[in-house]
This record gives C-alpha cells, structure tokens and sequence, in this order.
C-alpha cells in the first residue's frame, strides 16, 4: 500500500557517521546506542544496517529489557547493554538473554547474585556511578558496600564501570565535565585497590567522544551523532574550531508526506481551529495528511515550514491532531499527492530537526525521536 506520511533512512549516511565517530577513538569499542526506537529512526532496521558491516559497531546499548530481547530475537549477537531500569521480577531475562545491566542499585544487584547462584550462570554487569548528573548512579559512599556484595558472590563478573555526562553538550565550558572525569576515576581506583580489573569503563556520549579524548576508556556510546545531528550547536563549533581531526556528519532520517487537496481562497479568509491566521491576498492552500498525532508538534502552528518541489511553503493556522495546512501560492505548480519533505533535503532548500527544535523550544533529540512509530520507516 502507498503511504501518506514516511520516514527515510539513508543507509549511507548512517555508516558514513559511525565510521567518522570511530576513527575518532583510539582502538575504543563503539557502542551503536538505539534506545528510543534508535531515536525514532527503527531499531530493527538501524540494526540491520550496521549488522550488514563488519566491524562498524561492537556492541548496542538500549534503555528498555524489552528492546534488548527484541534485538536478541532477531539474532543480533553482539553484546547488549540495558542502560535503563530493569523491574526486579524481570532480571531473570538478563540470563535468558544473555544482558549486560548497567545496575544502578543495591536490590537489583542482591536479586542478580542470588538468581546467579540458583542458576549456575555466570553473568556481567556494571555498575553506574554517581558522578554529578544525580540521575541514575551509585554514591560514592555506597560504593565499598556493592564491591564487597559482588566479590561474595562468584558467578557474577563486574566488567565496568559506567557514568554520564550533565554539562557536556549544553556549554563550551568543560570544568563541570572534567569535575565528573575526575569523580569517576575515584571510583576506579577504590574498584581496582578491591582487585577488580574493569576490563570495559565506559563514560563517554556523542559530546564526550568528539570534544574529549581523554573520556573515552574502553567503549564509547554514540546515540545522537550515530544519526548525523549534533548534540548542540556549541558541540559542533567547539568539535571543529578545537578537534585534531574534524569530521562531518549526515542527517540519516527525512520524513515525508504528500499533498492531499490543493484549493484557493480569497482574501480575508480565516484558516484553521481558532481562526488564528487570516489571508490578505488570494491564497493557494496544501493540505497535508499529517499532524501532531504523528508527532509533528503543534508549537510549528504559523511558525513551520515544508518544503515542496524545492521551495519552502509556511505553514498556516494550527497544527491538527492529523493534518496540517500550507501556503502554496508561492510554489511552481503544486500538485495533489506531490512529494513534500517536513524535515530533510531538497536539492537547494533544508529543513533540519535543529530548525524544529528551535521553533518548538526543544533539542534535536525529542524532534526525530517523537515521530510516531508507526509510520513506515524505509530505507534508502
Ligand atoms: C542516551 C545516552 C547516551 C547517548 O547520548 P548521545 O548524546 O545521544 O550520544 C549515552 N549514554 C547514556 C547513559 C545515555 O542514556
């Protein structure tokens, strides 16, 4: 069946990204982080791309269990991270699945020794540590007590040590970073005086990878930069003005939809739920079959823009739960169902998710992984 609305993953563009953000390490293993539906660009399919390439990624890292076993059952070998929450009745399928858990606290580890134990199995974990996101993460105070439990209980193997960034992306500014740096490596010497050997840290997100060599350990976990977006504007100027070795990225998603009526109104003409855009000349509208059910925000209400037939056409009155309205008076013989990009590349016109983002007071990240995952992602 023909779709009204879909998303394009431009495979090219995907590879072209990882293998840049690989060559920026130093023999590191990149973790391919497809938390979030792969940051709405389809977890299955991403994977099916980087699995086509031998040696791009190393491992993939995820929020959910569910999303770990998903990948699992599609016979991804590779090893899975489960950055997220795992509810303690579920921890059993972290042996099923064969799972590394980046565990955060002390129940969920005390449930993982004795299921351990009863099972025979050996298993790897991590451990989080609280290093100043006060997000996920163990107090330092704590930590003695969890190196002791994991020393007691032999089928469990402490493979690293894990943190995040709070101040990497958002300011040029990298003493907040460094502050963190220096916390975690606290927790890596109390861990290596216990005789732990740590033989995989990790710390180091799409910021951290291209603005500080020094973070990046073992593996690396690229998410935003894996799709061809910066993590923020002051991550892209300080990559370039301070890197040794730039390198670029590309978008990897577009999202497109078709005309589906054209008509023109006459002057004075009100547009739209609350009549909030009125016409002054005689108007062609489009009238799109998309909306803020597919995750096109209504903030973009007046203030958006597609692009048809490679030219730009404001958006008119509100967006709708499933359909929004432009003016296509301005373009060169609009037709119904014609192609019409809402976030992407015509030959000489672009709209970014960065573009959304800042109409819509938000980041990058929340524009591309808000797009509705039912809507067919094709790859080009
Ligand atoms: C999402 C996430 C990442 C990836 O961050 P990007 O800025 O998208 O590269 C890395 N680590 C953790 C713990 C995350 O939650």
């Amino acid at each position: 069946m023909k779709n009204n609305t879909w998303v394009e993953i431009n495979k090219e563009n995907l590879i072209h990204n990882l293998r840049n953000i690989k060559s920026q390490t130093n023999n590191s293993k990149l973790m391919f982080v497809v938390k979030a539906n792969a940051y709405g660009h389809d977890i299955k399919k991403a994977v099916s791309i980087t699995e086509e390439q031998v040696g791009l990624v190393d491992t993939y890292g995820v929020h959910m269990l569910e999303s770990a076993i998903k990948l699992r059952e599609n016979g991804i070998k590779k090893d899975i991270y489960v950055l997220g929450y795992v509810n303690i009745n579920n921890l059993k399928y972290l042996f099923e699945y064969n799972l590394i858990h980046v565990v955060t606290n002390k129940e969920s580890l005390n449930k993982i020794c004795e299921l351990a134990k009863n099972r025979k199995e050996n298993i790897k974990i991590n451990l989080k540590c609280e290093t100043g996101t006060n997000r996920q993460g163990i107090l330092k105070e704590d930590f003695p007590a969890y190196l002791e439990k994991i020393k007691n209980c032999s089928y469990v193997k402490l493979e690293g040590l894990v943190s995040h960034f709070a101040n990497i992306e958002d300011t040029t500014d990298k003493t907040y970073a460094k502050y963190q740096l220096n916390k975690y490596e606290e927790f890596i010497n109390i861990a290596k005086n216990n005789n732990f050997e740590l033989p995989r840290n990790h710390i180091a997100c799409s910021a951290a990878i291209l603005l500080l060599p020094e973070t990046h350990y073992d593996m690396v976990r690229a998410g935003i930069s894996s799709y061809g977006l910066w993590s923020s504007k002051e991550t892209y100027l300080s990559h370039q003005f301070e890197s040794q070795t730039p390198i670029t990225l590309k978008p990897v998603l577009s999202w497109k939809t078709i005309i589906g009526q054209l008509k023109t109104i006459q002057p004075g003409s009100y547009i739209g739920y609350g009549c909030t855009y009125k016409t002054t000349n005689k108007t062609q509208l489009a009238i799109l079959p998309i909306g803020y059910y597919d995750g096109y925000d209504r903030k973009l209400s007046n203030s958006g823009y597609v692009i048809i037939n490679d030219k730009r056409a404001p958006l008119r009155g509100r967006v709708c739960m499933n359909m929004i309205i432009v003016d296509v008076t301005n373009i060169p013989e609009p037709k119904l169902e014609d192609e019409v990009i809402l976030i992407g590349k015509s030959s000489s016109e672009e709209i970014s998710a960065e573009e959304i983002a800042d109409k819509t007071n938000t980041i990058n990240y929340e524009v591309v992984s808000r797009i509705n995952p039912n809507i067919e992602r094709i790859i080009v």
